[in-house]
């Protein structure tokens, strides 16, 4: 085995990013880790940076750096502690860093892993924002410095473990037709208010919303799985990371989220990968790719399972999912547009600011408004970025 590959880990006091640590753990021998970020969960953060001693601890909240960097020093650590989104330019692009996993959560985990791009690194894919607001330009920088991109997501994950390897390493620059593949299934549980009554979904607390009924995740995705919004973001994701055509990807609900994803052939073979509602077995997986891992990870057990079922989404539960479908194919302004309305709308509902299904509202109301046709650059995409976030402060400041 060649060696220790040194790791940044974007995020690492969340969800994922704590996945990522206990695998990472598990291989002392084949991981290092050089930086962690937080945005201002430092006692997480000095917990995780006593154990795994990274040379630099990055936090955006100053106060929040300050008391770190005062209990590092306290505890003799050698871990620097930097301030601010710039920090995070550097520890991913630092010539030290083979891998960086990219766990930020929303647009603000955009520029990092773009820095990540540019600077050719292994990026380890969590952050499905990044493509959502900017596909062509991420995938381009990553193109043209030689990064690996490799998908997080459990769904791309599994998808990217059902194609040829020719596609794997082609980073989405292949046409699927070519090797034989007819549709990618991009499976989804449903979230929380799958068999709810329509009438009560605006009825739905926060807490409900963020009550998944298989996989434990940050509060921003629970809340875009409740709404499906998240497989709209995953379609998008996939459309970039796979370069699939309209009638190549399609969305099916899975309650039991036992299989991540399918990939159909032409000749009638579908391939799947199957797994535990845990994050921790793709992390392994790309952490490790081309080889194999132990993850932590349990196991399935067949015998005990019981039925797998399948059905399509109700466009009337669900309807963020179809402005997803719909704006991934209107044009990146619309995709841009449409996360940032979202990751508003999902804030004030956290909040307790708007109903549950006045998110959709918002979303519709956002991509209703006129919009520059063509955004290819990251100042366009930002400044597109922007102006949703306005419109749609507006729109909930004025109605409710
Ligand atoms: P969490 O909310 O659990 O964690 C988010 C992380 O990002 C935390 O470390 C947080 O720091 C940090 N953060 C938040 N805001 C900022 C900011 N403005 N600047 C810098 N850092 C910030 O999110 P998840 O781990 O659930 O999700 C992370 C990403 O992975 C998302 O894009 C999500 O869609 C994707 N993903 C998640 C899955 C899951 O199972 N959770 C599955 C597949 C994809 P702090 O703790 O200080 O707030």
């Amino acid at each position: 085995m060649s060696k220790r590959q040194n790791i940044s880990i974007l995020g690492s006091t969340g969800s994922i990013g704590q996945s990522t640590l206990d695998v990472v753990a598990r291989h002392p021998e084949r991981f290092a880790v050089f930086a962690l970020t937080a945005q201002s969960n430092w006692q997480d953060l000095l917990k995780q940076c006593l154990e795994c001693e990274p040379t630099y601890a990055v936090l955006i909240n100053e106060s929040a750096a300050k008391h770190l960097r005062e209990a590092l020093k306290a505890k003799q650590s050698t871990t620097e502690v930097l301030v601010g989104a710039a920090a995070l330019n550097e520890v991913v692009a630092a010539a030290e860093v083979d891998c960086v996993m990219a766990a930020i959560v929303g647009a603000a985990g955009l520029l990092p892993t773009l820095a990540a791009a540019a600077a050719g690194k292994r990026i380890l894919l969590a952050n499905k924002e990044a493509l959502v607001m900017s596909g062509q330009l991420f995938m381009d920088t990553a193109a043209r410095s030689g990064a690996q991109v490799l998908p997080v997501d459990s769904e791309h994950n599994a998808i990217f473990q059902s194609l040829p390897e020719s596609i794997q390493r082609a980073q989405g620059t292949l046409a699927l037709q070519d090797f034989g593949v007819q549709k990618i299934l991009l499976t989804g549980s449903g979230g929380p208010f799958r068999e709810l009554p329509l009438s009560d979904l605006d009825q739905q607390s926060p807490q409900a919303a963020c009550a998944h009924p298989n996989w434990s995740m940050g509060q921003k995705i629970s809340v875009d799985s409740a709404t499906m919004l998240n497989k709209g973001l995953e379609y998008i994701e996939a459309r970039w990371l796979f370069n699939c055509q309209r009638h190549e990807l399609e969305v099916l609900l899975h309650p039991q989220s036992v299989i991540h994803s399918m990939v159909q052939y032409t000749d009638g073979s579908v391939l799947a990968q199957l797994g535990q509602p845990d994050m921790r077995t793709p992390i392994a997986h790309v952490l490790s790719y081309p080889e194999r891992i132990k993850s932590g990870v349990d196991p399935l057990d067949f015998a005990t399972m019981g039925a797998l079922t399948f059905a399509q989404p109700e466009p009337e539960r669900y309807p963020c999912l179809q402005l997803a479908m719909d704006a991934c194919w209107e044009g990146q302004a619309a995709s841009t547009a449409l996360n940032a309305a979202n990751e508003v709308a999902v804030a004030a509902f956290l909040a307790e600011q708007i109903p549950f299904t006045a998110i959709s509202a918002v979303c519709t109301h956002v991509l209703e408004q006129p919009r520059i046709s063509v955004v290819d650059e990251l100042a366009a995409i930002l400044a597109c970025d922007q102006d949703a976030r306005r419109q749609a402060q507006h729109f909930i400041g004025t109605r409710w």
